[in-house]
């Protein structure tokens, strides 16, 4: 059976938008921008003000409904103004591109994407994870392919809330070791190995250029360093989930992470990244890698990620009856480097624990 690859299309710097007139005038003139409330407010007046004189026209601006939904695709799709423009363009995070890439894929017109923070690959990929109205997720489903090219402009992911990128280093990490561990072992194709070869560039220069990228994000100053986060966030890790087979995206410490949420107050006042980063250390106890937890601690600690599960105020208690009941039901566990059930979660949780309290930090 063939198979097609689209790699991603994308303009990274503080005058990113600059590039929007040379590369979207191919695909024509009428523009729709569509996006989240902020995303629009932080960048739109910056793309109408890089395109002003180029021939590009932006017939609206429009609010993407709030959800990532087939209802709201369903909506936008109604809108004589959509179904008119030439292209869209799409401003967000998450939610919001994943919309324009449902939309965009069923009307067939090309998708430019403008990610106004770092914490996801969403600009970069195919993969849209659609929720119901209720805010629950649904599905995965996917674009024929990303989108045509992605303005990542750092000047505005550096004046974006910090947590943002904070988070999207904790969950890029996971991506620097889950594909290496559930992949051991097994017969990689080609996708797969360059998938797997290029994760461990997901958290290298992370450890690199972490922590005083994120303090210049704080100080809202673009660096080199800030721009090499950024990069490993959006773009290596879209790289990589795009060539590796799901059961390959997501092992222990996603797991871990959903047996957080099944804990309301950690689940509504932890970000995704953060509880995941504090998997990381845990599924690397699992492996028996305390090399690999003596390179993170000291950049945690810089940063601020967790190293305990005191940081999320969780007890003992909770972590037996709630995290490892539900960490070891999910399906991200069952492709790993050796089976991984319950026992295995429990002794890498206490282990880890005892560990880290056990060095000076
Ligand atoms: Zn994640």
């Amino acid at each position: 059976m063939s198979k097609s690859v689209f790699l991603p299309a994308y303009t990274i710097g503080a005058d990113a938008y600059a590039k929007v007139p040379e590369i979207c005038s191919k695909f024509g003139k009428t523009v729709v921008f569509i996006g989240g409330k902020t995303a629009l407010e932080k960048a739109a007046g910056l793309v109408k003000e890089a395109i002003k004189g180029s021939g590009l026209e932006v017939l609206d601006t429009i609010w993407y409904g709030g959800e990532a939904t087939y209802e709201n695709v369903e909506e936008l799709k109604k809108n004589p103004v959509i179904q008119k423009a030439d292209m869209v363009f799409g401003f967000g995070g998450g939610k919001a591109l994943d919309t324009c890439k449902m939309l965009t894929n069923d009307l067939g017109k090309p998708l430019f994407n403008f990610p106004t923070i770092a914490s996801t690959c969403a600009s970069v990929t195919s993969v849209c994870v659609v929720y119901y109205p209720t805010h629950e997720m649904k599905e995965l489903c996917w674009r024929y392919a990303p989108a045509e090219h992605s303005f990542i402009n750092s000047q505005v992911i550096a004046d974006a809330p910090v947590k943002y990128l904070w988070a999207g280093i904790g969950d890029t990490l996971a991506k620097g070791y889950e594909p290496e561990f559930s992949a051991r072992g097994k017969e990689l194709d080609h996708s797969n190995q360059m998938g797997v070869t290029l994760s461990v560039l997901c958290q290298e220069p992370l450890v690199k250029y972490g922590t005083k990228g994120l303090e210049d994000c704080k100080k809202h100053v673009v660096s080199s360093d800030l721009e090499e986060v950024i990069l490993t966030i959006i773009v290596t890790t879209g790289v990589v989930s795009y060539y590796v087979i799901n059961d390959y995206n997501s092992c222990i410490a996603h797991a871990i992470f959903y047996g957080f949420t099944t804990i309301p107050e950690i689940d509504e006042t932890h970000l995704h990244g953060e509880i995941v980063s504090y998997g990381v250390l845990v599924s690397l106890m699992v492996d028996n890698r305390k090399d690999e937890i003596n390179k993170l601690l000291p950049f945690y600690k810089s940063i601020d990620l967790p190293v305990t599960y005191k940081a999320f105020d969780a007890t003992p208690e909770q972590i037996e009856t709630k995290v490892l009941p539900k960490a070891a039901s999910v399906n991200d566990i069952k492709v790993a480097a050796f089976p991984v059930d319950i026992n295995v979660l429990r002794k890498g949780i206490n282990d880890y624990e005892a560990y880290v309290a056990s060095v000076k930090l």
